[in-house]
């Protein structure tokens, strides 16, 4: 691989694979720090492409579009987990630089490697067992106890792929309601709240970690994010350590978002982890004078870390679906700010846009 000459300078091009909102609003914070910015996206004019210098449209595995993008590009980044990783592999080995790694994207990629890994590096979560066939099923009922929640171990967003198994007599239905593919079973989490943090790690092994920020989810989806959480100081510093330990456990570059469940009294479990910008971490763009996009750009582009510190209480809003149409009047509320995404066309449950509305820190 060429040395790298790090930091870049303005002017240098960065390529993301995958053109939607998160695509979008990391190229916009790129063009504000003087970086140009080439996405690959299947999808003709994508939300990210509208934004940037070009796109290739072409599939997340095309070698003749990977090959184009890693000479074109100083490096390369993503924008979701599910980036085949023959993709990222057949960059790294052309010469690109590729942040996050393939280790990062693969250990996030298979949720039964996840949950190994985070145990490795001291990070708690549910006790799990994994699954390909029914027998395995039943038999990690009788382990974990019911209910527990059969997942599928790859390609799950949104909660999608997932069923919950109050039974031994449902396993079979439970199984065949995912698929029947190799699967995680997991333990229930008595969980008091969702909680997550946003956390980044430079090239130099620099980390930066943002407060914690409280979820609400409904069918899977995540709604509303309350940031900075009111958090008592031991949960506070606990989260931290975390984060500090599974990036520097996988050597990560970039921006990460890790969540947890909040059993209370300091004791944190983690439910999963993103290796890229995240949903939850919206609310950075109008609490923190450094969003999580910028920093992700900045970590990527060996730029130092920005300041991490709220300014402001953040309520983040989804707007999903035809909820996008309250655009006007959100317009018109004087402490929200609105940040859509550009997509034509609001099919249901589809994340159009989100809105925080910004208030006084507690
Ligand atoms: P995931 O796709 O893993 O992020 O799960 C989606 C949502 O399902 C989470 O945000 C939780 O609300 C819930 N959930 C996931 N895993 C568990 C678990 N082991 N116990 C209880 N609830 C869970």
């Amino acid at each position: 691989m060429a040395e790298l000459a790090l930091p870049l300078p303005p002017g240098s091009t960065i390529g993301i694979i995958g053109g939607g909102q998160l695509g979008r609003m990391l190229s916009q914070a790129a063009s504000r720090l003087g970086f140009d910015v080439l996405i690959l996206d299947p999808e003709e004019n994508c939300p990210a492409a509208r934004v940037s210098r070009g796109q290739f449209v072409a599939a997340y595995d095309d070698p003749a579009a990977l090959t184009i993008m890693g000479r074109a590009c100083d490096v390369v980044t993503f924008e979701f987990e599910n980036v085949p990783s023959a993709s990222i592999e057949q960059l790294a080995e052309g010469g690109a630089l590729v942040a996050p790694g393939p280790t990062a994207l693969a250990v996030a990629q298979d949720r039964v490697d996840e949950k190994t890994f985070l145990n490795a590096v001291g990070a708690a979560t549910v006790d799990f067992v994994a699954v390909d066939t029914l027998d395995d099923l039943i038999a990690g009922l009788e382990t974990l106890g019911t209910p527990a929640l059969l997942k599928t171990r790859r390609d799950g967003y949104d909660g999608k792929g997932q069923a919950w198994v109050a039974s031994a007599d449902e396993a079979a239905e439970a199984f065949a309601a995912i698929g029947g593919r190799p699967a995680i079973l997991e333990a229930r989490a008595a969980f008091t709240r969702e909680l997550s943090i946003i956390a980044a790690r430079g090239h130099d092994g620099s980390v930066a970690v943002y407060p914690l920020g409280e979820n609400e989810h409904s069918g899977g989806v995540l709604r509303v994010t309350t940031a900075p959480a009111a958090v008592d100081t031991v949960t506070d510093a606990r989260a931290r350590e975390i984060a500090t330990d599974i990036l520097d456990g996988l050597d990560y570059v970039g921006v990460m978002g890790i969540e947890l469940f909040d059993l209370g009294e300091g004791r944190l479990l983690v439910n999963e982890i993103a290796p890229r910008v995240h949903n939850t971490g919206h609310w950075t763009q109008d609490g923190c004078i450094c969003d999580q996009f910028e920093q992700h750009i900045r970590a990527i582009a060996g730029w130092p870390l920005g300041p991490t510190e709220a300014h402001a209480r953040v309520e983040m809003t989804n707007l999903l679906g035809d909820e996008v149409d309250q655009w006007a009047g959100l317009a018109a509320e004087p402490n929200a700010r609105l940040h859509l995404y550009g997509k034509a066309e609001a099919r249901p449950g589809r994340k159009m846009a989100h809105v925080n509305r910004v208030g006084p820190l507690a």
